[in-house]
């Protein structure tokens, strides 16, 4: 079972499943929806998640005539994505879940319009938040 929640906390969740198939997924639009470099989506079944609160909370937005985003209207977590036509599935955003065991993700999809300025290899790592300005060693 996994359990999650969004940004604010107001929308929570339990999946009465495991997580079997998870995508990296690179295309434009989940670029844009999230703000990052890529997004990790898992498509699982509608009828083993049970939203516990917020669903109220639920704003959705139709980036395809047949396919919508859905994030919390609160604090504007990106919670799932779902098509009109397969109402029995929904992508998950992984980032979202809090408990639970997520495997790596198992393919990467729409590569062809990858972010090719990330490269992380070699980067230095924080623990914490920092600022380019206050650390010598950063170019
Ligand atoms: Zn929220
Ligand atoms: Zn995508």
């Amino acid at each position: 079972m996994l359990k999650g929640r969004c940004l604010c906390g107001q929308v929570t969740y339990e999946y009465q499943g495991e997580i079997t198939e998870l995508a990296v997924c690179h295309c434009q639009q989940c670029k844009q929806a999230q703000g990052t470099p890529f997004v990790t989506n898992a498509p699982i079944e509608t009828s083993k998640m049970k939203w516990l609160t917020g669903a109220d909370n639920f704003k959705s937005y139709f980036s395809s005539p047949n396919k919508k985003r859905v994030f919390c209207q609160n604090c504007g977590s990106p919670l799932y994505s779902q098509r009109t036509d397969m109402p029995e599935s929904l992508r998950l955003r992984a980032g979202t879940i809090t408990h639970g065991k997520i495997p790596e993700p198992h393919y990467q999809i729409y590569c062809g319009s990858t972010s090719d300025w990330l490269v992380l290899n070699g980067k230095p790592q924080y623990e914490q938040n920092i600022l380019k300005n206050l650390v010598d060693k950063i170019d």
